[in-house]
């Protein structure tokens, strides 16, 4: 049984700023919180800053990170990045593919990341061969999460067709089973491990045609898997599904099963009311991408709405055209500002809530997520004296940590007793910049 303990110098603990206090993990859970600690018992590794549980990034496309800085050129819409998107997936192979992602996911262990969500897609070798392994992929993210020391949920990805009843396009193929029986098949044989879990997805309305939306919606309800499904990002989905069926994209979902509290919708932004009751009322989840729903243009969702009909709220870097979950917090509030021309929607505490706690919940990870005993040792630490966030008093350490701090100030990330990142440096990859320049550069041949 491997032991520890951490002396915290202030502790988030949910609803309030804790000083002192010292947290005792064994076997990668916590067994013991005690506060008023005012000094490190001996022994005790010091984290010193604001330690909150760790962070969870619900939604993430590791392979767009490759796109960094290039999709900035010029303009266009969503459809025109998209483009610039296929032409970096074709070139990935299960090899540069696992180089990347582990580049990418200890860019996210600088940032406290301790759990990503995956919504894998890119199943097949060119054209859409096979691998001799079929998964070959997946277990190469599930391995770099693991060289990187983060949990992962693999929200392994059925996506059939490029539209309503239009066939996959040449770059598409890469993406498809043929079928979603043929979907659940192949991700039936993923296994699950200490750091991974595996869920499902459905990539979007348009690319899982209505009559099998059910296979996929019950090999997740079969494994009480989180289910994660692209939804109502782009207007023209909108459009192109009324047209098809008649009814919107949260509609069509809810009558197929898809809905329900393991399920959470991505950016949810174009909604009319009765999507917003249909996803409050089932208790489905939002998980909303600020950093990227702006970086696309995709506009603003009702995310306010949303959460007080019901439906529970995370966080995800998605295309990572930044990876931060504090900015990602903070830009839920402040769309929100810009939108309305009021202040205040969400409280730090509140947003704090989303990038940890229900985070964890909508990745299938609910012992994480929250700094108490029986729950998982993942633990992230922000500096209170770096040049952004020195000055407010420790009491205010949510509302600094939230609304001024970056990934930068992160000083340390802990996951499941195991400290990760230390003083701001990966403890697992030596030199995370050099090896997303090296991954990267592989792909530009
Ligand atoms: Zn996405």
């Amino acid at each position: 049984m491997t032991r520890g303990t951490y002396w915290l110098e202030h502790a988030w603990l949910g609803d309030c700023v804790e000083p002192g206090v010292t947290v005792e993990v064994a076997d990668g859970r916590i067994t013991a919180v005690r506060t008023g600690t005012d000094a490190p018992p001996p022994g005790a590794e010091i984290l010193r800053g604001l330690t909150l549980p760790g962070l969870a990034n619900a939604h993430s496309h590791a392979f767009h990170r490759a796109l960094r800085g290039t999709v900035q050129v010029g303009s266009g819409t969503f459809w025109t990045w998209r483009e610039v998107m296929y032409s970096v997936a074709d070139r990935l192979t299960p090899e540069t593919y696992h180089a990347l992602a582990r580049a990418v996911y200890a860019e996210m262990a600088l940032a406290g990341i301790t759990c990503v969500g995956e919504f894998h897609y890119l199943h097949h070798d060119r054209g859409g061969a096979r691998y001799a392994d079929p998964n070959a992929m997946g277990e190469a993210l599930i391995v770099a999460a693991a060289e990187a020391g983060v949990r992962i949920t693999l929200l392994d990805t059925a996506y059939l067709s490029s539209g309503f009843g239009e066939r996959p396009t040449a770059h598409q193929l890469r993406f498809s089973d043929g079928s979603a029986d043929a979907w659940a098949e192949r991700c039936s044989v993923l296994k699950e491990q200490d750091h991974a879990r595996i869920g499902a997805a459905i990539h979007s309305v348009r690319a899982v045609p209505a009559e099998q939306l059910a296979t996929v919606a019950r090999w997740a309800e079969e494994r009480r898997a989180p289910l994660h499904v692209h939804l109502s990002e782009q207007t023209a989905e909108n459009d192109a599904c009324l047209a098809a069926h008649g009814v919107t994209p949260t509609r069509l979902l809810a009558d197929h099963g898809v809905l329900g509290p393991r399920t959470t919708g991505v950016h949810n932004t174009h909604l009319t009311d009765e999507d917003i009751a249909l996803l409050g009322d089932s208790g489905t989840g939002t998980c909303m991408c600020p950093t990227t729903e702006r970086d696309l243009a995709d506009g603003i969702g009702p995310a306010v709405a949303l959460q007080r009909a019901g439906s529970p709220l995370s966080l995800g870097s998605d295309s990572h055209a930044v990876i931060d979950l504090l900015e990602e917090a903070r830009a839920m509030e402040l769309d929100e500002r810009l939108r309305t021309r009021t202040r205040g929607h969400w409280t730090a505490a509140a947003l704090l809530r989303a990038a940890t706690e229900d985070g964890h919940a909508a990745l299938g990870w609910p012992e994480a997520g929250a700094i108490e005993p029986g729950r998982a040792a993942d633990l992230t630490t922000i500096a209170l004296d770096s040049v952004r966030t020195a000055g407010p008093p420790p009491r205010l350490g949510a509302e600094t940590a939230v609304f001024a701090a970056s990934a930068a100030d992160v000083r340390h990330t802990v996951v499941g007793g195991r400290h990760v990142v230390r003083d701001g440096a990966h403890t697992l990859v030596p030199d995370v910049p050099r090896a997303l320049a090296d991954a990267i550069a592989a792909l530009s041949g």
